[in-house]
């Protein structure tokens, strides 16, 4: 059985003491819940005091990107022992945001996959299609070359630690989430994927979140499905009972 995964990635909101305040309320709304494997994922200047507040405690801290490099010249870039330093255990890598808005390539994504797992960070790496190329039928063929090229070099053994989010970019900040049939659909397509590139039993053990517009209403739907192990949450995890709502859903899994 996978446990459930669900994921706050704020983006870029909450400065400091908002960040501060906002942990502070979640720790305690989220203290009885034990089923769920929980993570925020703060901006790089709340990290450090957001890890100090919830140290030892059910939810889990990570980054939203990192640099592929150890160190150097590369101005505004954060390495995978900044994050380790700040108390990060988890990394979002490839978000479409990222992809969209960054530059951010599957070999890009790769080479952080890479840095992450040889620094001791769990990967949360993000794929899925645009509107055009779902509408297009080519959403498998999308899929299909951004898997393979996140595991591109990968042993079994460091697959074995990534967390996967399907994410259709469609349904990112839209409010129009993806029917639970059109998600299971991806998600079965993914695991067995992995199955081809590894083994039946790395892709039963690899948890596969679903990204986009998911919140307390439709979660059940979504989680109820066989490959669906979680969440990635965006406009829902940036208020403590709408975030604590979506999780009490996926206890009850
Ligand atoms: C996301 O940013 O990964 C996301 C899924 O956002 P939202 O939940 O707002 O669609």
């Amino acid at each position: 059985m996978r446990r459930k995964i669900i994921a706050g990635n704020w983006k870029m909101h909450k400065t400091n003491s908002e960040a501060i305040q906002f942990v502070k309320m979640l720790k305690v709304k989220l203290i009885n819940f034990k089923k769920t494997d929980i993570v925020v994922c703060p901006t790089f200047t709340s990290l450090s005091q957001v890890s100090q507040i919830l140290d030892s405690t059910n939810i889990g801290v990570g980054a939203q990107n990192l640099h592929y490099e150890d160190k150097g010249a590369f101005t505004g870039e954060i390495s995978a022992e900044m994050l380790l330093s700040a108390g990060c255990e988890f990394v979002i890598i490839g978000h479409s945001e990222r992809r969209q808005y960054f530059n951010e390539t599957d070999q890009t994504v790769n080479q952080k996959v890479h840095k992450a797992l040889e620094k001791g960070l769990k990967p949360i790496v993000c794929i899925g299609e645009l509107l055009e190329e779902r509408e297009d039928n080519q959403t498998m063929n999308v899929i299909e070359r951004q898997v393979r090229a996140l595991f591109a070099g990968l042993s079994e053994e460091q697959a074995s630690k990534l967390v996967l989010a399907y994410e259709p970019v469609w349904a990112i900040g839209t409010g129009k989430v993806a029917s639970p049939e059109q998600a299971q659909e991806v998600h079965a397509f993914i695991r067995n994927l992995m199955a081809e590139l590894y083994s039946n039993n790395l892709a039963q053990s690899v948890r596969i979140q679903y990204g986009g517009s998911m919140k307390a209403a439709n979660a059940k739907e979504l989680l109820s499905q066989p490959d669906i192990d979680g969440g990635l949450i965006g406009g829902a995890c940036l208020e403590p009972d709408s975030f604590r709502d979506l999780i009490e859903v996926a206890e009850g899994f």
